[in-house]
């Protein structure tokens, strides 16, 4: 399956981006109210030059305690996050982000912020998929 597929089944939502200037309250607000682990930091809503997750919210107040909450998200975010392109395949999108430890990738195409998908639409779409082979692989089996 490709990226495009995994965007096409999320509906066409958008990214929610936000700007390298906006503290990371504001931030944290964002992700509970979006109910979403984490956001793309984007000037101009086109480029992804960093991303904010949640986990980097938590460490930095383990780490730092509650001012870090006044910084801006350029301060805390990931830059140049990596990223992937709608011709992607799951598996390799998958691999990545195991690899990498991390569970949100950028699609970008052209440079271009195109959608965002997470560890958690990629295992949904594996599953899907899983599910339609056997599926047709018993009706091969039973004949039908
Ligand atoms: P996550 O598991 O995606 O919530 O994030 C775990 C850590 O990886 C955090 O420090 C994020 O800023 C970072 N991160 C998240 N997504 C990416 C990505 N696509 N590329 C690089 N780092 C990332």
């Amino acid at each position: 399956m490709l990226v495009q597929q995994i965007l096409k089944s999320k509906g066409n939502d958008g990214v929610i981006t936000i700007k390298p200037g906006t503290r990371v309250s504001e931030a944290a607000q964002i992700l509970a109210e979006r109910r979403i682990g984490g956001l793309v930091v984007s000037s101009d809503g086109e480029t992804a030059e960093g991303i904010l997750s949640e986990r980097d919210i938590v460490r930095s107040l383990a780490v730092r305690g509650a001012n870090c909450m006044q910084e801006t998200v350029d301060e805390m975010m990931t830059r140049n996050p990596v990223c992937c392109t709608r011709q992607d395949s799951s598996d390799a999108v998958l691999t990545r982000m195991t690899d990498g430890r991390f569970r949100h990738m950028p699609v970008v195409e052209d440079g271009k912020l195109v959608g965002i998908v997470t560890i958690g639409d990629v295992v949904k779409a594996r599953l899907q998929e899983l599910a339609m082979e056997k599926s047709a692989l018993e009706g091969m089996i039973m004949g039908h």
